[in-house]
């Protein structure tokens, strides 16, 4: 496996748009390569007739026309950020043109026929990676943050990008290799380096090692759930104002509603964020088979969604008796993570005859049961709350902590835990010293493909294929 990092890359000139291409204010054309100047003189003219485009200086902004021959195309500014202080540290060109599609696809097209290639997605932030301006998880930072549904998932995005997770990972296979080349020089020259009462010392910062690595391992559940959202299913009987509720959230004025691509209609999904929480929301009344109500619950594809949710919000009508058929759907998500919304508060008297006390049978003395009124909005802030407590076990703390988000970076700790494992198990039995350093060196390894030390060529292909052009 050879390190594709720490070496200057010759590259062609790539360009893109980096704006989102729909009529805006402005639309951006980036370019990046060491023909990024030739092209811009080229196409462009300064306003400051006695600029000399040829002596644009660095770091600077220049107003001008962009010119096909002696056709004006656009008005624009033009901003030069010359390697190696520049996104890729290869010279980088944007051009600042006029947000309408046809005026920023002329621009492009200028700039690839005067020599430039069109950019592949991603491949700007790759070559930030190749040229060692950034590791391999700070690029994958930034398209987490491009993609970030809620404001603690751009903050740890960002935490990530500044080096958060990078600097934990890089300081423990330092600590590894450390002690890898301790045992390596022992061995070779006994009568400099001791290893009397090594194994002991090593088994200490071992135990260490693999506390920290559990830690960020455990930090994936919530991770994931800040990243992508809480997997939510809203079950209850018809009538139970499932609808109303998901409405009412929806309403909220502290909602951002996002459409959910690739979701059809008939299991309503939704993906609402409150407060820095995200729920993609599923409601079972899309999916339910209305003509069997007793069975109304029991569709395979029902049953499936509650499987997969990390939560379900169960909603009973407190205006009514406790039915049979709110009994089978407590019983179907006994070992769920759940809450109760009680709905219908504004309507619930003693005489409606809902007992709470029946719940007690199939819930847990942690389950939340909150009162609610979904047709009115009382109750949502208690639900929220609780929703927050819940989910995240009163400890989340997104200015503290980098959460792992990243399955990649997930599989790779996972694999570094257990080496060192084995380095400890290797310790007790009394195993002779060059047996740790084969786990130490798995370990140091694994945490390398965090970074993007020693990853496969096809591997940062796959990573930034992912990535929208123009990043
Ligand atoms: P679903 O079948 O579970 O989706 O229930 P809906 O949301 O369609 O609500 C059923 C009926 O109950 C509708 O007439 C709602 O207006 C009413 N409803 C829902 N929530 C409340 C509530 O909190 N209070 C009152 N009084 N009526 C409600």
């Amino acid at each position: 496996m050879e390190s594709v990092i720490g070496m200057i890359n010759e590259f062609d000139t790539i360009a893109a748009i980096a704006t989102a291409v729909s009529n805006a204010g402005i639309g951006i054309i980036r370019i990046s390569g060491s023909e990024a100047m030739e092209i811009l003189v080229k196409i462009f003219e300064p306003y400051n007739k006695k600029a000399d485009v040829y002596q644009l200086e660095n770091h600077r902004i220049y107003y001008g026309n962009i010119k096909d021959g002696e056709e004006v195309v656009d008005e624009c500014i033009v901003l030069i950020m010359k390697g190696p202080h520049s996104y890729t540290k290869e010279d980088v060109v944007e051009i600042d043109c006029h947000g309408g599609v046809t005026v920023v696809y002329k621009v492009l097209n200028l700039v690839l026929k005067n020599g430039a290639r069109a950019a592949e997605p991603g491949e700007f932030t790759k070559r930030a990676f190749l040229n060692g301006r950034i590791d391999l998880s700070q690029a994958e930072a930034v398209m987490d943050l491009i993609d970030s549904k809620n404001e603690m998932a751009r903050k740890n995005s960002m935490t990530q990008l500044k080096g958060g997770l990078s600097d934990r990972i890089k300081q423990l296979r330092e600590e590894i290799i450390y002690q890898i080349a301790f045992i390596e020089s022992a061995l070779d020259d006994p009568e400099h380096y001791s290893l009397d009462g090594f194994p002991e010392k090593l088994l200490e910062e071992d135990k260490k090692w693999i506390t920290i690595a559990k830690e960020m391992l455990d930090s994936y559940d919530n991770g994931r759930i800040i990243a992508e959202g809480i997997r939510t299913c809203i079950v209850g009987k018809p009538n139970a104002g499932k609808s109303s509720f998901l409405n009412a959230l929806l309403g909220e004025e502290r909602a951002i509603v996002t459409d959910i691509a690739g979701t059809t209609r008939d299991t309503l999904e939704e993906s609402v964020t409150i407060d820095g929480i995200t729920l993609n929301i599923v409601d079972t009344a899309g999916i339910r088979d209305t003509e069997d109500k007793v069975e109304s619950i029991g569709v395979e594809r029902a049953k499936k969604e509650i499987e997969s949710a990390d939560l379900i919000l169960f909603l009973m009508d407190t205006s009514v008796q406790i039915s049979e058929e709110d009994i089978e759907i407590l019983q179907r998500i006994r070992d769920k993570k759940k809450i109760i919304l009680l709905n219908k508060s504004d309507k619930a008297t003693e005489e409606s005859g809902f007992e709470q006390s029946a719940l007690k049978e199939y819930i847990s003395e942690e389950t939340p049961v909150i009162s609610i009124s979904a047709k009115y909005g009382d109750g949502i802030d208690n639900f929220i709350m609780e929703l927050k407590n819940m989910m995240f076990h009163g400890r989340i703390d997104v200015n503290q902590e980098v959460y792992i988000t990243n399955a990649r970076h997930k599989d790779a700790l996972a694999k570094t835990y257990e080496s060192l494992e084995c380095v400890e198990r290797s310790i007790e039995a009394g195993m002779p010293e060059d047996f740790f350093t084969i786990d130490l060196m798995n370990a140091y390894e694994k945490l390398g493909l965090i970074i993007g030390e020693s990853v496969e060529e096809d591997l940062v292909n796959e990573i930034f294929s992912k990535f929208c052009t123009g990043k």
